[in-house]
């Protein structure tokens, strides 16, 4: 747990310790960063606000070598963060003031989502056009270039890769990437498709790859269109 204040750490730790879960707190950034090298934790809950920086540093140095899952810890109507968290690979946020169920619901998600994601074991390689992507590698790279993507864009392109050509509808990129029991907002979905399109170097106005399906999904192109 990342977060200066004790009026919040400290109930929070109690609850999270009745469920079961062992918490260490660290109030700053650079207490944060020392203390994941030290003993890398299995799920990161982040503020925003802290004494000697931001949340966000501590979110994209963690993402550097590492897929630990992150909750952002947001304030209220603070939209901005929620999207800027997102998009540096934050899994999830929940908005202060929250109740300890709500963060153990949201964990509890977040670590099902991430430990039953690959049950089946990775797919075999993909490739659409100058697009290839390699699950059991985590690899994807456009035109031999490797691709800088976070756990869900990874998974997105991948189901959209899948799908190549065929409507994916929001819901079932939503059950598929996130969580069947996610209640999140659904713009969470908006801002990954936006991140990933403007890591693939797309046109907002005139995508090539992804394509909205107006109140659908997403549609990938197929390799006959490209
Ligand atoms: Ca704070």
């Amino acid at each position: 747990m990342v977060e200066d204040e004790e009026s919040i750490t400290e109930p929070l730790a109690e609850a999270l310790d009745r469920e079961g879960f062992e918490t260490s707190v660290a109030g700053t950034v650079a207490d944060a960063l020392e203390s994941a090298r030290r003993e890398p934790p299995d799920l990161v809950l982040l503020d925003v606000m802290l004494p000697d920086g931001s949340g966000y540093d501590v979110c994209r140095e963690l993402r550097r070598d590492s897929e630990v899952p992150i909750i952002m810890l947001t304030a209220r109507g603070e939209e901005t963060d929620r999207i800027v968290g997102l998009e540096l690979g934050a899994d999830d946020y929940v908005v202060k003031p929250f109740s300890a169920r709500e963060v153990v619901a949201r964990i509890r998600a977040v670590l099902r989502r991430s430990a039953g994601g690959r049950e089946d074991g990775p797919g075999g390689p993909l490739e659409v056009a100058e697009l290839q992507l390699d699950p059991a590698r985590r690899s994807a790279t456009l035109g031999g270039e490797e691709l800088e993507l976070t756990r869900r864009e990874f998974e997105l392109l991948e189901l959209l890769m899948r799908e190549a050509g065929s409507v994916v509808t929001r819901e079932r990129l939503i059950d598929e990437v996130w969580d069947v029991n996610w209640f999140g907002s659904t713009k969470t979905l908006d801002v990954h498709v936006s991140s990933l399109r403007r890591k693939l170097g797309e046109d907002p106005a005139q995508p090539r790859f992804i394509h909205t399906v107006r109140g659908v999904g997403f549609r990938l192109a197929g390799p006959d269109e490209l």
